[in-house]
């Protein structure tokens, strides 16, 4: 038996998260998995039901899983609460450091069928297929900070720090997922300028000594963000930093369409945490628009990674792939030719697919 831990959380995490445990379940039965699924508040909710966005309960009933599947948290409600009790802060930043997630996984492949929903021109775009492997737990998120009243009104510091230890981890992480796929790792920094840089790029170099079959090359960040537009097929696997990865994999989300589109796993720990990438958009929650297949394919990344089943992860992906022939997204995904369905419809009709029933 797996116990998976359910944090909804705000916005449309209350949407997405359904569609994905319904075609979770499907799975199960089919490769005879026994998962038990547990709820828990997290994020605006928990601080409106329990007056904490991470609830004790909530950190309890993750380290007692096998995995968690999270929505997204957060929203215009909890906006002018002080920075350290927003809930995006207050509540993903300690459960990703209390379960020791250091690495976190978030898989950009453009679909061929949603080459015409990305912004770029498809001769650019057509075959992207990278992963960004970003630090979680260190950098400049978790460094110290704090104001001071200085002459003229006040100053605030943030601090950066990474130590030969975690660029290690994650390192060893990276050039490992890159022998399982084309073999190529883009170590992403800002050596021209910054110390823990420095040490990020000389450290990455050394462990490359243990994986010579790897390509390593070393990028500025302003660059790559620039390379990622210009020529995203140049990467296969991009290596960097919490906050370097936070902004590279928001704009490489736009390489598959849609940030709808982006699954992610955060790994490191003894129970792993899969979420979408995106946030809990309020713009577009309760109106049954939000694309879930993010969530669908942290799911399938779940089934992977944690509960060791490939055959179930991949059935999910071709799942989704075959809805998206069939021409039918959310809006986000919208292009000519495509039907735009709701949230719970894509859902149904992924959950469709794996149960074998025709899609009408
Ligand atoms: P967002 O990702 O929530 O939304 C950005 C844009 O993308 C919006 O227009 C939204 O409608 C759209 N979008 C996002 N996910 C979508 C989906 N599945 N389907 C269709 N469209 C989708 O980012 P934001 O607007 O900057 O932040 C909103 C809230 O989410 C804020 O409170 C922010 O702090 C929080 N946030 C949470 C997480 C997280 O929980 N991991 C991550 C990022 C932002």
């Amino acid at each position: 038996m797996a116990k998976i831990a359910v944090l909804p959380g705000d916005g449309i995490g209350k949407e997405i998260v359904p569609q994905a445990i319904k075609v979770l379940k499907t799975v199960a039965s089919k490769y005879d998995l026994n998962l038990e699924f547990e709820e828990g508040y997290i994020g605006g909710e928990a601080i409106d039901k329990v007056g904490k966005a991470l609830p004790d309960e909530t950190l309890e009933l993750c380290k007692n899983s096998d995995a968690v599947l999270l929505g997204a948290v957060g929203g215009p409600k909890w906006d002018n609460l002080p920075a350290t009790q927003r809930p995006e802060v207050a509540s993903l930043l300690p459960l990703r450091k209390e379960l020791g997630l250091y690495a976190n996984l978030r898989v950009c492949s453009l679909y061929p069928e949603l080459v015409g929903a990305s912004t770029l021109k498809e001769e650019v775009v057509k075959g992207t297929d990278l992963v960004v492997v970003r630090e979680l737990t260190g950098g400049i998120y978790f460094g110290k900070k704090y104001r001071e009243k200085v002459e003229g009104g006040e100053k605030a510091v943030d601090t950066l720090e990474y130590t030969t230890f975690e660029i290690e981890r994650i390192a060893r992480t990276a050039f490992e997922i890159a022998s399982k796929r084309r073999g190529k790792v883009t170590s992403v920094d800002k050596a021209n300028v910054l110390e823990s840089s420095r040490l990020w790029r000389e450290t990455v170099t050394r462990l490359h000594e243990d994986y010579k079959d790897i390509t390593l090359e070393h990028m500025y960040v302003d660059n790559c963000a620039m390379q990622l537009i210009r020529e995203p097929k140049q990467f296969d696997v991009i290596l960097t930093t919490n906050m370097f990865g936070d902004i590279l994999t928001d704009q490489a989300s736009m390489l598959t369409g849609s940030i709808g589109m982006l699954p992610s796993a955060s790994l490191g720990g003894e129970v792993a945490l899969y979420e979408p990438a995106h946030g809990s958009a309020p713009d577009i929650a309760g109106q049954d628009k939000a694309n879930p297949l993010a969530t669908i394919l942290s799911a399938a990344m779940l089934l992977r990674y944690s509960l060791n089943c490939e055959e179930g992860a991949k059935e999910i992906e071709k799942a989704v792939s075959q809805v998206l022939k069939d021409g039918y997204g959310t809006g986000d995904l919208a292009q000519e030719g495509f039907k735009v369905v709701g949230c719970q419809e894509m859902g149904d009709r992924v959950n469709n697919y794996l149960l074998g029933e025709e899609n009408v």
